[in-house]
């Protein structure tokens, strides 16, 4: 595990990611955090651990997110996405009734329940933001300096 993430909270074996909401010391692994999504976007913090990013950054999402450069999911530290990847049942699809969240062109194309993942690392990237200012989603911006897929 990355020291980063050695640092936050558990939840069983495994550190709850930095944008997860949790209610009453209790995390929900289906929601993210509203306020912590835009300090992604507008503070550089890793989704996973919370600390800033430099760059690159991973960004993990269906092979049309990729295609589309844009993402449900926030980014993250490159180790830290690599270790989520490894052991998190929605990315790995070990829990195959959970998903990754969405980004709005999966939404569009209502292809939700994605066979596999593209866990790309890009130079950049910046948030989206809807009409009431909430983060919808992430664009990456530069070309992909790796690209692997995920098989779930
Ligand atoms: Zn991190």
């Amino acid at each position: 595990m990355p020291d980063n993430l050695a640092t936050r909270p558990r939840h069983g074996r495994y550190p709850i990611p930095w944008v997860t909401t949790v209610r009453d010391g209790v995390p929900d692994f289906r929601v993210h955090d509203d306020l912590r999504r835009w300090r992604v976007a507008t503070e550089r913090r890793c989704q996973l651990c919370g600390f800033t990013m430099g760059r690159p950054v991973a960004m993990i999402g269906t092979a049309r997110s990729a295609d589309l450069r844009t993402f449900g999911e926030p980014p993250a530290h490159p180790a830290c996405m690599d270790y989520a990847v490894a052991v998190c049942p929605w990315l790995n699809g070990s829990d195959a009734s959970r998903r990754p969240m969405p980004s709005v062109v999966d939404v569009m194309a209502r292809r939700l329940q994605p066979d596999t993942l593209i866990l790309v690392t890009v130079p950049d990237f910046e948030g989206m933001q809807d009409l009431d200012n909430r983060t919808i989603g992430y664009r990456a911006l530069g070309d992909y300096t790796s690209t692997r897929v995920v098989e779930r």
